[in-house]
Order: structure tokens, then C-alpha cells, then sequence
């Protein structure tokens, strides 16, 4: 068999909802490889997305090969089919190289008689006190509770096989990157839990190259992270050592490494994140997505004029529809609504005044978290708008791929990849 399409070390997911950004994301990785940092490009967009927009992944692949290939690209790129199930995945199959098989909503589901005692029996390494380089304290447990969790996780763990073996079907193996992904659920799954998973995937003959598990504290969209900073390092250090453990325990691929999702504007965590990095030599996948849409309405606000109108209209919209938009994101958006100016207001504001409230720069008292979520979760407004939105994005063009490229590369790939302390 010739050799499995491979995940490189460092990738970063970006989302182009309206398919208009891609050279402008392609040019921050071309940035950050003249410095040293090879970045490789995965374009993301879930079937939720997708739905929104009314766009078919088709569309995401030829705005990714059109990018690549005017910008002179020559390092690999790829394309996420992002949160599929089983249900979803195979409008995606002629499309993608990359597949996140999203199996939140099986965690806890009942699991057959038997089988949580089962791979109990099966790995008895995992019952007692088990040692991990790089982990101070061993991690203590019975077999009970190898039980235990494993009958939470192992629903779970038979569908992400189900969905791999339906993608082998159309794609054959080993001709695509498998993600999987156990993020989008209300509580963090532990390292002893990750080693669990990672174990019951192996067995089910999972070759999964990242992981996205649910992290302790709040990952909101957009905006910075909001938790026990130190708790959550010490959280990804472990994380990283089970998983440098498991590769070897379990024969997984030798490349796995983390996926972080709703990483964007995760400002304060990118040190910690790139200091373990470092200190395991592993690579990471870090995934985003609305963060390029917000600097679509950024550069609209900042060019003026009808650019200005559109994204006051927009944010007028946003607010008239919040409950509707805000519902289907509740565990991923922190909005407090007496923190949101009124549409009369917003409507008021200078190209300045708009940009300073929506672009995120923590440093600025004039940022509003609170806006820029909304935003963030509002591109349903813009989809709606059809045609108009569009061409906005193409009569304003310079502005806006100046900012999302500056987004994606100062505020990301720079400190992530390519700060020294
Ligand atoms: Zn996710």
C-alpha cells in the first residue's frame, strides 16, 4: 500500500464561510513559512455551516485548489469535512481528504451487556497505577472504574468506527486524515479519560491522527478563553504525555497529536499550548473558523461608506434575531445583553468607532466581547442577504484580505508557532 496520507506537524484549520478568503488565509501560512514556521492550511466547514450559508462542500475544495494554485502554494494543504456523522458524511466524500468524526452526542449512551467489562478484561494495564513519562503523579485507578468509563466512552468509540469504515468504503484506506472529535459536549474529558478513549479507538481499529477532546474552562467563539489558566495547562501537558504514551501502547498513528477547537482568540493560552509543544516535540491541529467572517465585516466597517452601512445593517439584524441565532451555540458564546448597544446607536458609529468595538484587541477599552460574539454567531444575516453580501465582499476586497491575513498571522500563527519565550 503506498504510504497514508499524513497530518504534518503543525496545521491550522481556518473557515471560509462565504468561500471568498481563501488566498487571504493562505497568505498568513506563506508568512509565517518565510519565517521559519511550516503552518499547513486544513479549510474547515461543518454541515451546520453548510446549512447556513446554503453552500455545498464542493465549493470549499475549489476555493481551497484556487488559492493554492494562484498563490503558488507548494506545501500540502487539506480539506476538513468538520463535525460529520454518519448522517452527514457522505455528501463530503468527494471532496475532502480530512474527516472529523464528531461523536459528542454518543458519550454516555448505553453500550451493549458485557462489553464495558469486556475491554475492562481486555487491558488490565489500565487498572491499577500506571506511570506516564511526563506525568508527575501515575495515574491511579481499578478496574471498576476502567469500567466505567469505558461505558460512557465506548458508545461513542463504535460510531466514530462506523463513520471511518463508511469513509474507507468510498475512499479507501489510508487515503485520508481522520480527526476525532468529542468537544462540542457540556463536561471536559480528563488525561486517565483520554488514555481510556485512545485505547477503545486503537481496538476498534480507529487510525485517528488528532483528537479534540473537551478541555476544562469555556472555549467561546471569538473571544479569549475563560477558565483556570494554570488547570487547563496542566490539563494539555498531560493530554499531551497520554497521548505520546498511547501512540506507543496501542499502535496508533505516530503523528496524533491534539486538535484544540474554537481556538481562535485563545490569546492567552497560545503560550502555554506552544511551551508544551516544545517540551513533548509533538505538533498540533488548531482550529478555526468565524474569526475570518468577523474580519469580513471588520474590513467592510473599515473601508466606510456603503462597506459601513452593510455591517451596521448586519449588526441591526443580528440583534433583532439574537435568541435564533444564539440557541444552536449556548455551550460556545457568553453574551451578556444589557452589554450590547442598541441598533440606533451602532448606527451612529464612525468606520473607527464600529472597528475598535468588534476587533479583537483586549488592550482597547473600547472592545466589546459581547458584540463580537453576537457577531460571531450572526452570519446568517449576511447568508440571508444573499447576493448583496457578496458583493460587498468583492467591491471592498483589499480591506478585508488585509485584515483577515493580519488576523490569522499576528493574532494566531505568530504567537502560536513562531514566538520564542
Ligand atoms: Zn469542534
Amino acid at each position: 500500500m503506498a504510504k497514508p496520507l499524513t497530518l504534518e506537524k503543525y496545521s491550522f484549520g481556518v473557515g471560509d464561510r462565504f468561500a471568498h478568503q481563501a488566498q487571504a488565509q493562505l497568505r498568513a501560512c506563506m508568512m509565517a513559512a518565510e519565517r521559519g514556521a511550516e503552518v499547513i492550511p486544513v479549510w474547515n466547514k461543518s454541515n451546520r455551516e453548510h446549512l447556513t450559508i446554503g453552500s455545498e462542500p464542493a465549493g470549499t475544495r475549489t476555493a481551497a485548489d484556487k488559492a493554492v494554485q494562484a498563490l503558488g502554494w507548494q506545501k500540502s494543504y487539506h480539506v476538513d469535512a468538520d463535525h460529520i456523522r454518519l448522517e452527514t458524511v457522505d455528501r463530503f466524500l468527494p471532496h475532502s481528504d480530512f474527516y472529523t468524526i464528531d461523536v459528542a452526542d454518543w458519550i454516555g449512551k448505553a453500550v451493549e451487556a458485557g462489553s464495558a467489562g469486556g475491554f475492562a478484561d481486555r487491558h488490565s494495564e489500565l487498572a491499577g497505577r500506571i506511570l506516564i513519562p511526563g506525568i508527575e503523579q501515575p495515574f491511579q485507578t481499578t478496574r471498576a472504574e476502567v469500567e466505567r468509563i469505558a461505558g460512557k466512552y465506548l458508545s461513542a468509540v463504535e460510531e466514530a468506527g462506523k463513520i471511518y469504515r463508511r469513509i474507507v468504503e468510498a475512499k479507501g484506506k489510508g487515503n485520508f486524515i481522520t480527526e476525532v472529535s468529542m468537544d462540542e459536549t457540556d463536561r471536559p474529558q480528563t488525561p486517565p479519560e483520554l488514555l481510556i478513549i485512545l485505547a477503545a479507538l486503537a481496538d476498534e481499529g480507529v487510525p485517528l491522527q488528532t483528537i479534540a477532546p473537551k478541555f476544562t474552562g469555556r472555549f467561546n467563539k471569538g473571544v479569549d478563553y475563560v477558565g483556570d489558566l494554570a488547570r487547563f495547562e496542566r490539563e494539555f501537558n498531560e493530554d499531551l504525555a497520554v497521548i505520546a504514551f498511547a501512540v506507543k501502547q496501542y499502535g496508533l498513528p505516530a503523528n496524533l497529536k491534539l486538535s484544540l477547537h474554537s481556538g481562535s482568540d485563545k490569546f492567552s493560552l497560545y503560550g502555554p499550548v506552544r511551551w508544551g509543544l516544545a517540551r513533548f516535540g509533538t505538533g498540533v491541529h488548531v482550529k478555526t473558523a468565524g474569526t475570518t467572517w468577523l474580519e469580513e465585516i471588520i474590513g467592510l466597517a473599515e473601508a466606510g461608506g456603503s462597506g459601513l452601512a452593510l455591517a451596521q445593517e448586519i449588526y441591526a439584524g443580528a440583534l433583532e434575531h439574537v435568541d435564533e441565532l444564539c440557541a444552536p451555540y449556548a455551550s460556545v458564546i457568553d453574551i451578556d445583553r444589557t452589554k450590547l448597544p442598541s441598533a440606533t446607536t451602532v448606527n451612529t458609529w464612525s468606520a473607527e468607532q464600529f472597528v475598535s468595538a468588534l476587533r479583537h484587541d483586549p488592550g482597547n477599552k473600547a472592545f466589546n466581547p459581547h458584540l463580537r460574539q453576537l457577531l460571531h454567531v450572526g452570519y446568517k444575516i449576511a447568508a440571508k442577504m444573499g447576493e448583496r453580501y457578496l458583493e460587498a465582499l468583492r467591491a471592498h476586497a483589499d480591506c478585508i484580505s488585509r485584515n483577515v491575513t493580519a488576523n490569522l498571522y499576528e493574532r494566531h500563527l505568530k504567537p502560536l508557532f513562531l514566538d520564542k519565550k
